[in-house]
């Protein structure tokens, strides 16, 4: 470990959408960094700005305080961690923050994985809210969870990702409470797709209904960015849409019975679409989704 007052060497392992930025804001606020990413050449803009990056994902993380991981589900998790040895090669006494959206049940069960074969390592569940643009203006929402001694070896590299740190519990804490905010950004998105979709219906043009929504209460930041992509129809994947239905999908899990009604509907909607190929589209694509194919 670093002592306190030397910058912690950091690892990032997961360099999509919302890895690359992460560690783009990790290297800018002088951490030493190493990344590492299944397809490799996701790397090369970071090592053009001073990360370095190994073939490996175990040589990645070996030197590394804080390793953080930004991969999709838990399979990817478990296959890079385990299966990869990359746990296995973290250095002691070294914190991994999990960053993806994994789900509670996984998060509990990775806890213990750790405690079991790295007892030194300390795990921390601390996933983001906030997409490609907050990502890359390191102002995630950052909902961490874990042992209490994890915010001192962590929050510096935390202020670097993130606007805000919210430390609130045990882990799994911080995947109960990004699931639930996830549950409300689908709502939000769906409405503004079902809510365009009636605009045409009625023959009432988009500008009218942006400008009939805009300043009120009803126009959340959000929801209005969304429809405004919607609206040009601009699908460039800021949360691409498989990754939107995954959170819902364990969302319906968490709710257990009687099944939330709208949040199924969701579900059952957004699987055609990712069916039908628009899984790597952003969320905002749900629009199409409502159109016939
Ligand atoms: P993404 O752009 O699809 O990137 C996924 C990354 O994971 C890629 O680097 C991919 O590598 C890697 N990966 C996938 N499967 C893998 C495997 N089996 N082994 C090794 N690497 C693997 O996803 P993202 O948008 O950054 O999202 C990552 C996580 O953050 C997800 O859990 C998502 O729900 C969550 N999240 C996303 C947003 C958002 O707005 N995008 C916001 C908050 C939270 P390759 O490049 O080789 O494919």
């Amino acid at each position: 470990m670093a002592p306190s007052d030397q910058q912690p060497q950091v690892a990032v392992i997961g360099l999509g959408i919302m890895g690359s930025a992460m560690a783009g804001n990790v290297v800018a606020a002088g951490f030493p960094t190493s990344v590492w990413n299944r397809s490799p050449s996701a790397a090369a803009p970071l090592v053009e700005v001073g990360a370095s990056t190994t073939e490996q994902a175990d040589d990645a993380v070996r030197a590394a305080d804080v390793v953080i991981t930004m991969l999709p589900d838990i399979a990817a998790v478990r296959s890079v961690m385990f299966d990869g040895h990359v746990l296995e090669a973290m250095a002691p006494g070294a914190l991994w923050a999990q960053m993806g959206t994994i789900g509670v049940q996984a998060t509990i069960d990775l806890a213990a994985a750790v405690k079991e074969s790295r007892p030194d390592v300390i795990f921390v569940d601390a996933p983001v809210s906030g997409s490609k643009v907050p990502a890359e203006q390191g102002q995630l929402l950052i909902l961490a969870s874990g042992p209490t001694k994890a915010s001192a070896v962590v929050d510096r590299v935390f202020s670097a990702i993130g606007r805000k740190t919210q430390w609130v519990g045990a882990a799994g804490a911080g995947s109960r409470i990004k699931l639930l905010v996830n549950a409300w950004l689908a709502f939000l998105v769906e409405g503004a797709a079902e809510t365009l979709a009636l605009s045409d219906r009625l023959g009432i043009g988009h500008d009218v209904l942006t400008a009939a929504l805009d300043g009120g209460p009803l126009a959340s930041g959000l929801a209005m960015a969304k429809l405004s992509k919607m609206d040009r129809g601009d699908f460039a994947p800021e949360f691409p849409l498989e990754w939107a239905l995954k959170d819902v999908d364990l969302t319906i899990v968490e709710a257990d019975s009687p099944p939330l009604p709208v949040l199924a509907a969701i579900s059952q909607q957004w699987h055609v679409a990712v069916d039908q190929g628009l899984g790597r589209q952003d969320i905002s694509a749900a629009r199409s989704a409502l159109e016939p194919r």
